[in-house]
């Protein structure tokens, strides 16, 4: 049996947690990326993502060993500050127990902070420039463009892993020779970035430990936190003017230049907008970027299987896309520590079907979710009866313990719970609570414990519970 070197194309953070994951069970990885080296260059303004870091990606980090590496670029979100129209504002906490919160981190720092400690893993080889081409699965052969030189290379692999991202050349290769079919559900929304500044010595110009939501129904604006004082903010809004809205309903294409943005930033965030005194500038060179659900079956081919954004990228209104990543790469190193160190090629392979039939799931669970999270972010939070049914929820979950978790907590503090158990168990939750509230006043407490039996959900959750 000959050791199998693992190549993986993509050094995001998929790629780079998948390498030392590999790497810290013996095995030689080959890192590729087509960028040079990020940690060389100025971050990208506007360009730059700023993510929220949850449960699910906190474990794969943990295992991998750069947790504490990542700790010092993380800002504690403890629940959403909403800014609502008019200029109310109100704090919806995350979670009722300690430790539920999630955590802002700048995309591009992660990934260094993750390139860093994949250069100095043993076993471990890097190498920036290098663009993928394609692949020819059958000959196992990896083409190759090394950007500096130009030269196109062909190489033999033995096990490949696509980490390339929702763009994926490797996933372009598959569905072009006809091993996977692939589609895009384009969101009819896009996004647009803007940085506002830190204060004085550093100081939050908005509360630092929350993420902010200026939800607007159809639209709506965010900001999450960075350790330097500053914030990321991103509007989202539809591209075009949306099917049966207002003749006069923002759209991007009704925004022709940075003074119509600037109007609509004075009528619907004028807090955000007075903190950006360079706003014009930002409007005018920050990308407006799409956002899309991708799908793609299967995500394996003989030695080459398909990880990550490459294989299933979400929206991003759950909050989710990479640590849903980073949960892919915890499955497929659980699933290749059965493995030695210097197991084939062909015996890692064997492993990507059980990978397949254990994640997708999963990943179609919660890209359904993050659909509909939209909604609720722009939107429902602003229903009359919304505050009342977080109330009755959070109720339910102090009196029945373990047994009604907010889904929103299952799937951002629980890592236990797969995505598709907690869309399931979501959906009983709700026709829980539509029936609760139907019915007036909720029971609580032991008393309410019978009341609640009598409905199918409720005994359904009990069950489920082994309550
Ligand atoms: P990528 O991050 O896309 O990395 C792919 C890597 O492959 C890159 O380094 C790229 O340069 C390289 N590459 C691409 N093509 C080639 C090639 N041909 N050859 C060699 N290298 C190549 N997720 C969360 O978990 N929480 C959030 O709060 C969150 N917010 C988001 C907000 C926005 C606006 C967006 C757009 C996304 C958000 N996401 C969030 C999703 C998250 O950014 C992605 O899920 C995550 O970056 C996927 O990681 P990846 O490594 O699979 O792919």
């Amino acid at each position: 049996m000959s050791r199998a070197v693992i190549s993986i194309v993509g050094a995001g953070p998929v790629g780079c947690l998948l390498a030392l994951l590999l790497a810290r069970q013996g095995r030689a990885v080959r890192l590729l990326e087509r960028r040079p080296d990020p940690r060389l260059s100025q971050d990208e303004r506007g360009r730059s993502i700023n993510l929220a870091l949850a449960a699910r990606g906190i474990g794969p980090l943990r295992a991998a060993g750069v947790l504490a590496l990542v700790q010092p670029q993380l800002v504690e979100m403890r629940g959403r500050a909403l800014h609502e129209p008019g200029g109310g504002g109100r704090f919806l906490p995350y979670g009722q127990h300690a430790g539920e919160v999630i955590h802002a981190i700048e995309r591009s720092r992660l990934n260094n902070v993750l390139l860093d400690a994949v250069a100095a893993q043993p076993g471990v080889t890097l190498q920036f420039g290098a663009r993928c081409l394609g692949v020819d699965v059958d000959a196992r052969r990896l083409r190759w463009r090394d950007e500096a030189s130009g030269q196109v290379r062909e190489e033999r692999y033995d096990v490949l892993a696509g980490t390339d991202g929702a763009g994926s050349a490797l996933r372009g290769s598959l569905v072009a020779a006809g091993h996977a079919s692939a589609s895009e559900e384009p969101l009819a929304h896009d996004y647009r970035e803007f940085v506002v500044p830190a204060g004085a010595g550093g100081s939050y110009a908005l509360e630092p430990h929350a993420l902010h939501i200026w939800p607007r129904g159809d639209y709506m604006l965010i900001a999450l936190p960075n350790p330097d004082g500053s914030f990321t903010a991103t509007l989202f809004l539809a591209r075009e003017p949306l099917p049966g809205a207002a003749d006069d309903a923002p759209c991007f294409a009704r925004l022709a230049d940075a003074a119509a943005a600037r109007a609509l930033f004075g009528a619907q965030f004028p807090d955000a907008l007075a903190l950006m005194p360079d706003f014009e500038a930002q409007w005018s060179s920050h990308p407006q970027s799409r956002l899309a659900t991708l799908r793609c079956w299967p995500w394996h081919q003989r030695e080459l299987l398909l990880v990550g954004d490459a294989a299933h990228a979400i929206v991003p209104f759950h909050g989710q896309g990479m640590n849903c990543g980073f949960e892919d790469c915890a499955v497929l190193a659980d699933l290749l520590a059965a493995l030695p160190a210097d197991a084939s090629g062909a015996s890692i392979a064997a492993t990507f079907p059980d990978f397949e039939r254990a994640r997708r799931p999963n990943t179609d669970a919660i890209a359904a979710m993050a659909i509909e999270n939209y909604e609720e972010m722009r939107a429902r939070v602003l229903a009359p009866g919304y505050a009342l049914r977080r109330q009755l929820a959070t109720r339910l979950e102090r009196a029945f313990p373990g047994c009604f978790i907010p889904r929103y907590s299952m799937v951002m503090f629980h890592a236990e719970i797969p995505y598709a158990e907690a869309l399931r168990r979501g959906a009983l939750q709700e026709s829980l609570l539509d029936a609760l509230l139907a019915a007036g006043e909720p029971p609580d407490g032991e008393a309410g414990l019978a009341a609640l039996a009598d409905s199918p959900a409720a005994a359904q959750l009990l069950a489920d519970a082994g309550l």
